[in-house]
């Protein structure tokens, strides 16, 4: 039904309902709003200062894509880098890479595409053949993290922007909260310190952005953006939790924000103090490819190394051997 005159200019027709902020927002306040938000976010927790470089993991997925649209209005001076990695999921890796390329070209920075296969001579889908072949998304997870992180080292970058919105972020702050992982949930903050130095920091600029909003950001301003989902998407408990979110949130339109906030300013310092300077674990650099692990070798090169052994057993590469 319609929405009425827009809260903000009152001069054209309301297409969006933001219940927990009461307003009703024509296409261009929403834009405004939605940047706006974006650029406090990032002066509010000091995600970067200018001249730093920024390094913008894109997935081709709504939040990402939504984010580097939004971060270059809000910092058209910034030096921002987009990363996009082609995870050689049939069909689904090389549609994405063609949006983000659009997308690069659309938004006017820079963009550097990490061919798994070519660089690293696997690809996700081969994680079928090993016991992860269930656990695609969290080995997916591990591998886009590492990569990411050492991307923005060799381009020098000060800190890595990713898209998780609001909702990630409170769901899976509650599915750790259940599973009693409180460390988990402190490394939730919007702005993450390296664990090794000369590393990039982690920052979240859409850590207050509700999900659904991401979608009408795109929507509206017709960007690139994926068009069909992976094949090895699954049911986690996070998505779980996210639908128990919007159930609540009907009720309760604000109540994501809410949560957000209990974490962010009474439990995470409450761990972080409880963590104190012995309960930390210990970081070391990987030995393989140097990022932060807790042993020797990170977890992902471990499962990259177990992948590895089984393709070469079954004769799809060959070992090379050299003496020197
Ligand atoms: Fe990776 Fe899972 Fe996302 Fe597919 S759905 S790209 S496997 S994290
Ligand atoms: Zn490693």
């Amino acid at each position: 039904k319609p929405l009425g005159k827009c809260s903000r200019c009152k001069k054209n027709e309301a297409i969006i309902n933001l219940a927990y902020a009461r307003q009703r927002l024509c296409k261009d306040c929403f834009n405004d709003f939605f940047v706006n938000r974006v650029r406090r976010v990032v002066e509010e927790f000091r995600m970067f200062k200018p001249g730093e470089r920024v390094a913008v993991a894109v997935s081709g997925g709504k939040d990402s894509v939504a984010l580097l649209h939004a971060l270059k209005k809000a910092f058209p001076e910034q030096d921002i880098y987009a990363f996009y990695i082609n995870l050689g999921i049939k069909y689904y890796s090389d549609h994405l890479e063609k949006k983000v390329i659009e997308l690069a070209e659309m938004v006017g920075v820079p963009i550097e595409i990490y061919n798994l296969k070519e660089k690293e001579g696997y690809t996700i889908d081969d994680f079928l053949l090993t016991k992860y072949k269930n656990k695609m998304c969290s080995v997916c997870g591990l591998i886009k993290r590492n990569i990411f992180t050492t991307l923005a080292v060799r381009v020098n970058a000060d800190t890595v922007a990713t898209g998780h919105n609001l909702d990630d972020t409170v769901s899976t702050m509650m599915s750790l909260f259940f599973a009693g992982d409180f460390e988990g949930i402190a490394r939730l903050k919007p702005v993450l310190k390296p664990l090794i130095k000369g590393q990039p920091r982690k920052i979240k600029p859409l850590i207050t952005t509700p999900e659904i909003e991401d979608l009408y950001y795109v929507a509206l301003n017709e960007l690139p953006v994926q068009e069909c989902g992976c094949p090895h998407g699954e049911f986690t408990p996070i998505k779980g939790m996210k639908k128990w979110l919007d159930e609540m949130e009907k009720e309760q339109p604000d109540i994501k924000f809410r949560l957000l906030s209990v974490f962010r300013r009474k439990f995470i310092p409450l761990v972080d103090r409880g963590l104190g300077e012995e309960g930390v674990e210990e970081v070391r650099a990987c030995t393989v490819c140097g990022m932060p692990s807790s042993s020797e070798i990170c977890s992902k090169c471990r499962r990259v190394m177990e992948l590895m052994e089984i393709k070469e057993r079954r004769g799809e590469i060959k070992m090379e051997i050299t003496f020197e």
